[in-house]
Parts: structure tokens; C-alpha cells; sequence
């Protein structure tokens, strides 16, 4: 959905029979990149259509499920246990296939282990499918160790599989890699096709798939997202956070930094910060005067019109600067609530 020219170039290179066995899925995150990927395996074991998925076949539904013996799942792990963590991650994503953090911070990778696994996988003949479909997600991951351990594979898949790599970050694979893929490159979901897909697959009532569409600004993800609780609050947070910069009381701005840094982890915290962004390039749009009318009412409803009209008198593009600067220096791990109420103050115009 929402990806129709890649939908239609993948249609037709299946009724040729000539889909390339090594695929490259990139694109920025949110893209539908990793749950095309599977449908791929859908694609090439449906029992119904040989084109498309029927979606309801025994075929489809395992591999909906993420079940079908013969798609296999390749996801970075913490190094060391990658045969005790693979599973616990499959399991995770079976539940809830946009879970994350299963590993809470620790580093993960995808070492060599695991893709010789993968190899010695599609030697073999698929179990009850048609094709045996291995997808590598954050494929970026790979050591350069399992990166050349692939090459031989990838340069030349037995003829019953199909290997395909998701990554946001093509740039950190080997050449040698890239140059043996065949890539297809996602672009932004347009806010049409997260509204209609949260109203199809997740039974969100009309209204507020409009309302989360604008927010996720074409991200899937973020869309899905949307809809959790925590995930509210947050986006609550990011709203109030704009208003007390706005209004800018220094003790009010340090005490905000105080509590978030004592509510939030640190993933949260940068989204936060991420839902902030969003919510400040609305007002920018409003300023360019290119904002439609109910990205305007929405805005006005989460910070009000008084701080919506504060907002609009803003450096929108420094703000938003100075927000990226603060999401840089907490991937390299400074302290949350200093980088919180530095942010804070110096949107507020109160950092000497
Ligand atoms: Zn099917």
C-alpha cells in the first residue's frame, strides 16, 4: 500500500519469473520496506495467485505469521548468543512485528554465525514452499566477517532462494555486497496511504487516522506507533515541552528537563524530541503558508492558538537545528537531563 511503482515493478518481474534473487531493500524508516520484504515470501509461496499474495491461503497466512518453514528470519543480535537470542527475537516480532528494543541498549550485530546459518539454509531444498525466502533486516549490521562470508552466496544464490537485505543505511555495507543486490529504493509513504493503512489494518475510526497521518508525516512506523499509550503521552509531552519553550520561564524549563529525564528512558526521550521536530516543522509549513487547514487545527489543539501564533513569530529552522543538534549528542551518550535543559534554554533563548 502506498508503494505502488515498487508493488508493480515486483508484480511484473514475477509473472517474468525473473525477480533477482538478491535483493536490496532501502529507504528511510517507516517506509514499509521491512514488511514488503516479507511479503516477498508471500509473493513467491502463495498457493492462489503467482503474482500477488492472496493473503488467505495456508502459504500466505504462515508466512503472514512469520511462520512458514521456509522464511527465515535474520535480525542483529547482542554478539556471543546469537543462537539463543534469534529465537527470542523471532518470537518478539511474531507478536508485534515493530517491537523493539528486545535487547534493551546492548550493541547488536549480525555476525558470522548467523549467516553462515543462512547459508547453509537455502543449500537445501525449500520445505514445503516453493522458494526459501531468508530476509536480513538491518542488514547494515552485518560484521564485515559475515559481509564476505555472504559474498559467494549472494553473487550466486542456489536456484530456489531468494535473499533479501533491509537496511536503512546501504552505505555501511561493503561494496562487494551492494554490487551483487539488486536494489530497490523506498521512498516516504505518502499521509494518505499511513491514514488509510491504520484504518485498514488497525481499525483506527476515520477522523483520527487523519489526525495521526499528518503527525507521522508519511512514516509508517511512527503512524503504528501512534497508537500506543506510552506513545501518547509523549506526544502530550512534546506539545507541553513546545508550549513552556514558548513561553520560556527558566525555572519552569529546568524543572520540565528534571522530570522528563526522571519519566523518560532514553529512547523516549528522543522521541520526544523527534515528536517536537514534527510538531515545529507543522508551524513552519504554516509559516511558508503551504500547512493545509487541519494540520493548522491539529496544531492548535495540542499547544493552543495563543502558543501556535508564538510559533509562528519563531526561528523555525534554528529550532529545529538545535533539536538535531540535541538528538546528536545523546546517540553519543551525554547525560539526558543536562542535554534535555541545554535544548530547552537554548530554544527558550535563555543559554548565555
Ligand atoms: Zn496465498
Amino acid at each position: 500500500m502506498g508503494q505502488q511503482r515498487i508493488e508493480q515493478m515486483v508484480r511484473d518481474l514475477l509473472l517474468e519469473d525473473t525477480l533477482p534473487q538478491s535483493l536490496l531493500l532501502t529507504g528511510p524508516e517507516g517506509t514499509g520496506k521491512a514488511l514488503f520484504a516479507v511479503d516477498i515470501a508471500a509473493r513467491l509461496n502463495c498457493e492462489a495467485e503467482k503474482d500477488r499474495p492472496d493473503g488467505t491461503c495456508p502459504a500466505c497466512r504462515k508466512v503472514g505469521r512469520l511462520e512458514h518453514p521456509d522464511l527465515h528470519l535474520v535480525f542483529p543480535v547482542p554478539s556471543g548468543d546469537w543462537e539463543k537470542s534469534m529465537p527470542t527475537i523471532i518470537e518478539s516480532r511474531r507478536e508485534d512485528f515493530y517491537a523493539r528494543g528486545e535487547f534493551g541498549g546492548r550493541a547488536q550485530s549480525i555476525g558470522i554465525g548467523s549467516i553462515r546459518k543462512v547459508i547453509e539454509t537455502v543449500s537445501k531444498h525449500p520445505f514445503e514452499g516453493r522458494r526459501t525466502v531468508v530476509i536480513i533486516f538491518d542488514a547494515h549490521l552485518m560484521t564485515v566477517e559475515a559481509q564476505n562470508a555472504f559474498l559467494k552466496v549472494l553473487e550466486e544464490p542456489p536456484p530456489s532462494a531468494v535473499l533479501v537485505l533491509v537496511t536503512e543505511f546501504p552505505d555501511k555495507l561493503l561494496d562487494t555486497v551492494l554490487s551483487r543486490c539488486q536494489h530497490i529504493r523506498f521512498d516516504y509513504l505518502g499521509r494518505e496511504a499511513v491514514g488509510s493503512f491504520l484504518e485498514t489494518f488497525y481499525s483506527v475510526e476515520g477522523k483520527e487516522a487523519k489526525r495521526i497521518s499528518i503527525l507521522s508525516e508519511g512514516n509508517l512506523r511512527r503512524g503504528i506507533r501512534f497508537l500506543d499509550e506510552g506513545f501518547a503521552r509523549i506526544r502530550a509531552d512534546a506539545a507541553s515541552l513546545l508550549r513552556v519553550v514558548f513561553v520560556g520561564k527558566g525555572r519552569d524549563l529546568l524543572g520540565e528537563s528534571e522530570r522528563i529525564a526522571r519519566e523518560y528512558n532514553r529512547d523516549e526521550v528522543r522521541t520526544l524530541i523527534d515528536e517536537m521536530a514534527v510538531l515545529a516543522r507543522i508551524l513552519m509549513r504554516q509559516q511558508a503558508l503551504v500547512a493545509s487547514m487541519e494540520e493548522k487545527k491539529l496544531l492548535e489543539e495540542m499547544i493552543g492558538s495563543k502558543m501556535a501564533a508564538a510559533g509562528l513569530k519563531r526561528d523555525l529552522t534554528a529550532d529545529l537545528g538545535k533539536m538535531d543538534g540535541a538528538l546528536k549528542s545523546m546517540s553519543k551518550n551525554a547525560d539526558l537531563e543536562l542535554t534535555l535543559s541545554h535544548l530547552l534554554l537554548d530554544l527558550a533563548g535563555k543559554w548565555y
